[in-house]
């Protein structure tokens, strides 16, 4: 008694913090930075003898090398090359000030991609300028990795890199797989600096870390990305994954989408598909999609 009072006591006291931390895990770009910087000085820290402020110079150039990738995928994905602005989608008549605003915005944009990539030239091709910066090949790669894991551009490239393995234990929901790994990555990451940092450094350093790249990611993983994933699966659960043997047995398509199956779901009904096709079906009806028995039912009595 006494504890259940404490506890919603204490839930009513955490109630608007959590909020400013809803909050602040929704403005994406801010908290990802904050974790970026948080990370690389830990990695200062851990691989660095003399961290100049190595961190920020890391992170600027990451940022630009960032920016010349991104903005060449736009110029590769881009399908309308006109620089004029008409006045409706279809339309030909010509918004003269519209077209004006592009075409500056347009050259705007070029102009800076060149002299980003020449101050890249200069710095890593000449080796001109900043001397205090001398990271090591370590330090590089593992905050460029964690870099990627983070970054807008890279994570949305993840999913697809994810179907392009086509591995069948992802069983299709490689787009809500995605962000949890990658949650889960940098989450351990920066677990596993905080642990090796706290012999030597101060806790109080280390907090705001601890708070922000795990405790607020981890929140953060578990509202959204995981939530997400684990309803997906729910989906599934009721319905176990066919043994080789049966596979075997059945020896046939899937109904579904007719194409071969070595890994699939079976249902109380004795039938086979692939998890994906079985998922997408179960979305829209509760039976079963071969023959039309209802699953529900099925499902209620096996639970
Ligand atoms: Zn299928
Ligand atoms: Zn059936």
């Amino acid at each position: 008694m006494v504890w259940r009072r404490l506890a919603a006591f204490f839930a009513r006291i955490y109630d608007p913090v959590d909020r400013a931390e809803i909050l602040f895990l929704k403005m994406k770009n801010i908290s990802m930075m904050m974790n970026q910087i948080l990370f690389l000085t830990l990695a200062d820290r851990v691989f660095i003898s003399e961290p100049k402020m190595t961190c920020l110079y890391t992170l600027m150039f990451y940022n630009v090398i960032t920016y010349a990738i991104s903005y060449v995928k736009e110029l590769i994905e881009k399908e309308d090359w006109s620089p004029y602005v008409t006045l409706t989608e279809r339309s030909k008549i010509k918004h003269l000030a519209m077209s004006a605003t592009k075409i500056v915005f347009e050259w705007t944009k070029a102009v800076t991609f060149i002299v980003t990539l020449t101050f890249m030239l200069l710095v890593f091709g000449l080796e001109q300028g900043l001397e205090h910066y001398k990271p090591s090949t370590i330090y590089t790669t593992v905050t460029w990795i964690y870099y990627l894991a983070t970054e807008k551009v890279f994570v949305e490239m993840f999913p697809s890199i994810l179907k392009f393995l086509r591995l069948e234990i992802f069983e299709n929901l490689e787009d809500f797989y995605a962000p949890v790994i990658l949650k889960s990555f940098t989450i351990s990451a920066t677990a596993l600096l905080v642990l090796i940092l706290s012999p030597r450094a101060s806790w109080k350093s280390l907090l705001a870390a601890i708070y922000l790249n795990i405790y607020l990611s981890l929140k953060d993983l578990l509202r959204i990305s995981g939530a997400a994933l684990k309803l997906e699966r729910r989906i599934l659960s009721p319905y176990r994954r066919a043994t080789p043997e049966e596979i075997k047995q059945f020896d046939d398509v899937c109904p579904v989408c007719l194409c071969n199956m070595t890994r699939a779901r079976i249902t109380p009904c004795s039938h086979l598909f692939h998890a994906d096709c079985l998922r997408q079906c179960l979305k829209t009806s509760d039976a079963c999609p071969m023959c039309k028995r209802e699953l529900k039912f099925q499902t209620a009595l096996v639970e």
